[in-house]
């Protein structure tokens, strides 16, 4: 089941050219890990599922439909949640806040204005067991909990808004081994709850263990684009 196809994808600015020919694609229950050191690309590859900058060479499809996104908005209404890696946390707020913060939930006049504390504080507690996180109160500060706990607040999130496609940039980038294996570990229950997973990295150790498929980029080309299947060296 193909969520998102990308072919031949190309970003240039001006005569500056980011990206160019980056072929992959992302399945629902798969991880698809995109590897590059800095100024592989990876960013822009980003933007453009993200909706913060449309593309300028190549074919995006989303569900088989050819689209191009000119906001993050259209993106995430096409099912693509982005999980950046300076999170737009409230420190200070209870985790259960946080969770529900800039949704839908907490503005605006329509039916879930009406939502109201004890049902947040339960969802959240609910939706992050679901993902399998050990939080022993969700009424605690989010600053208080580790870099790894809140990247995976952030995906329990996500998931929980309706996210079919999330694009997690650089989650274990600034974590040590213990979180970042926390982290991998909740990439993969995103995984098995279905969702296509598109996981930004510049760690092979940490693509190798959740990864599906793997894309290679370097100074704005993709080296490769491999299914698990075919990089297999035991057979
Ligand atoms: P990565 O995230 O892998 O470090 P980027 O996508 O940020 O890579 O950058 C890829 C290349 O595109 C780099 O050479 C970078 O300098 C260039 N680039 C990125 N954004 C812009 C921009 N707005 N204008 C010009 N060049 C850019
Ligand atoms: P953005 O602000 O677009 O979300 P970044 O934080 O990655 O992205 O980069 C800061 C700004 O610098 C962006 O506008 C980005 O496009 C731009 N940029 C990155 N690399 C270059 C480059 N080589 N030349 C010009 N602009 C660049």
């Amino acid at each position: 089941d193909v969520l998102v196809e990308v072919r031949d994808i190309g970003k240039r600015y001006g005569n500056i050219i980011a990206l160019s020919d980056v072929s992959t694609s992302v399945r629902a229950g798969e991880v698809t890990c995109v590897l590059g050191d800095n100024g592989a690309g990876k960013s822009t590859f980003i933007k453009i599922l993200a909706g913060s900058h449309a593309h300028t060479d190549g074919t995006l499809l989303v569900d088989g439909q050819e689209r191009t996104f000119s906001s993050p908005r259209e993106a995430l209404d096409a099912g693509i949640a982005t999980v950046y890696q300076d999170l737009a946390v409230v420190p200070l707020m209870p985790v259960w806040r946080n969770f529900f913060l800039g949704s839908e939930a907490t503005k605006g006049s329509g039916p879930l204005r009406r939502l109201d504390v004890p049902f947040m504080r339960k969802t959240a507690k609910t939706e992050l067991a679901a993902m399998g996180i050990d939080l022993r109160d969700v009424d605690q500060p989010i600053g208080t909990l580790s870099g790894g706990e809140r990247q995976c607040v952030a995906i329990a999130r996500a998931v929980y808004f309706g996210a079919r496609v999330l694009i997690l940039d650089e989650p274990t980038a600034a974590l040590g081994v213990k979180q970042s294996g926390v982290v991998l570990k909740y990439i993969a229950k995103a995984r098995d709850r279905g969702l296509g997973v598109v996981f930004i990295t510049h760690n092979p150790h940490h693509a190798h263990p959740v990864g599906d498929r793997f894309m290679l980029l370097r100074r704005g080309r993709s080296l490769g684009d491999f299914a698990k299947a075919e990089l297999s060296m035991d057979d």
